[in-house]
């Protein structure tokens, strides 16, 4: 079947990542003919790749070439351009976080109805290896059940750019990174909802978080800590999670870090108490040799389709899309919500 012909809107620096690394992996089925974008700089940028650089929406719009979007404007743009290509009879792809806030996922959504074109929002943190391995203990009980995750990402470059230190463009960490680590969560933990807790961070100043602490309880038992930080010079693990027979902990992207898991032998000497700063103590003690064994990270791979294969599958095969609405927008909900309890101070 016929490629899928794409025009980029917004070709900056997640806009040329579409073009020139993401899009091209799946050339047999994605293309990109040409971009738009305000600036007249990234406009000449385009054109001197040997792409297209259409000098409006509306150019890209009314030109029967392009039968697919991808947004990657800032924040608050989305939901206008995601109506207006949906409306040209255009297929969109939207970059997170999909909106400013859930009415406005609605409102698109309600002109993907109408339309009948496929509108997908680019969670492409579902595809990170480190969140794979997650997954993978957590549905296959590598380390028993598991009742904590920590998933935290933490620099020391404060908020980067320009239209991200601003509210009217949906700046801020929480629309940021948050989107993606909430994202995986609420995929990962198949369970409502039952409490959550937050604060955000204003340690720079900005009118917008730079940061934020949250605490999500599910039904199902699972406590989860979600942390974005952005003025940490020395950082915590991205993922430290807690399942009934042991503790994984991956320390970063490069996937350092390990599993300990209890032996479950039942011949083990009891912890000997050990010297702890000026006092003894057994219950801080490490588990006697016996007691635990270090395990392998397993090395899963997605079972499911990459981005652009399954959006190209959606829209030639009428397949299911990996990333659904209904998700993208329960995470909206999740981040309002969060906004809502959290006071800036
Ligand atoms: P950026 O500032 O690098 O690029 C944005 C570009 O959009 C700029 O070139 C700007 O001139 C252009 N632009 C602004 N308003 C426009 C409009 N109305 N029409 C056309 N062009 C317009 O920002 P970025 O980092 O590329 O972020 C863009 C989007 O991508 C954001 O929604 C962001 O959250 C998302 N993003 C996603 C990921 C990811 O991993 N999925 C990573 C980075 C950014």
């Amino acid at each position: 079947m016929s490629i899928i012909n794409f025009a980029v809107i917004g070709y900056g620096g997640m806009g040329s990542y579409h073009t020139h690394h993401l899009m091209p992996i799946e050339q047999d089925r994605v293309r990109v003919v040409g971009t738009y974008d305000i600036s007249g700089e990234r406009r000449q940028i385009s054109k001197d790749k040997g792409l297209q650089a259409y000098e409006s929406l509306e150019d890209v719009l009314k030109d029967d070439n392009i039968e697919a979007i991808l947004i990657a404007t800032p924040n608050d743009s989305h939901k206008e351009i995601a109506i207006q290509a949906l409306r040209a009879g255009k297929h969109v792809v939207c970059e997170k976080p999909v909106a400013m806030s859930t009415q406005e996922l609605d409102d698109i959504l309600a002109v993907a109805e109408e339309t009948g074109k496929v509108f997908m929002v680019h969670q492409n943190r579902r595809w990170d290896p480190d969140f794979l391995i997650i997954r993978e203990l957590y549905q296959k009980k590598i380390i028993g059940s598991v009742f904590q995750i920590e998933s935290r990402v933490q620099g020391a470059n404060g908020i980067p750019g320009d239209w991200r230190h601003l509210q009217q463009h949906g700046g801020g960490m929480l629309l940021d990174w948050g989107v993606h680590l909430l994202d995986q969560l609420l995929w990962l933990v198949d369970s409502p909802i039952k409490s959550v807790q937050a604060d955000l961070s204003f340690i720079l100043g900005d009118e917008v978080d730079d940061g934020f602490m949250s605490y999500i309880t599910f039904e199902n038992g699972v406590r989860a800590l979600v942390e974005v930080g952005t003025t940490n010079y020395t950082k915590l693990p991205r993922w430290y999670v807690k399942g009934l027979e042991g503790t994984a902990k991956i320390d970063d992207w490069d996937l350092s870090g390990e599993i300990i898991a209890a032996t479950g032998r039942k011949d083990v000497q009891a912890p000997a108490p050990i010297q702890a700063g000026v006092g003894l103590t057994k219950t801080m003690a490490p588990p006697s040799e016996e007691a635990t064994e270090k395990l392998s990270f397993p090395a899963p791979k997605a079972d499911y389709s990459p981005f652009y294969q399954n959006f190209y599958e959606v829209v030639r095969e009428g397949a299911e899309p990996i990333v659904k609405n209904q998700e993208v927008r329960k995470v909206m909900q999740l981040i309002e919500q969060i906004f809502s309890i959290t006071q800036k101070g």
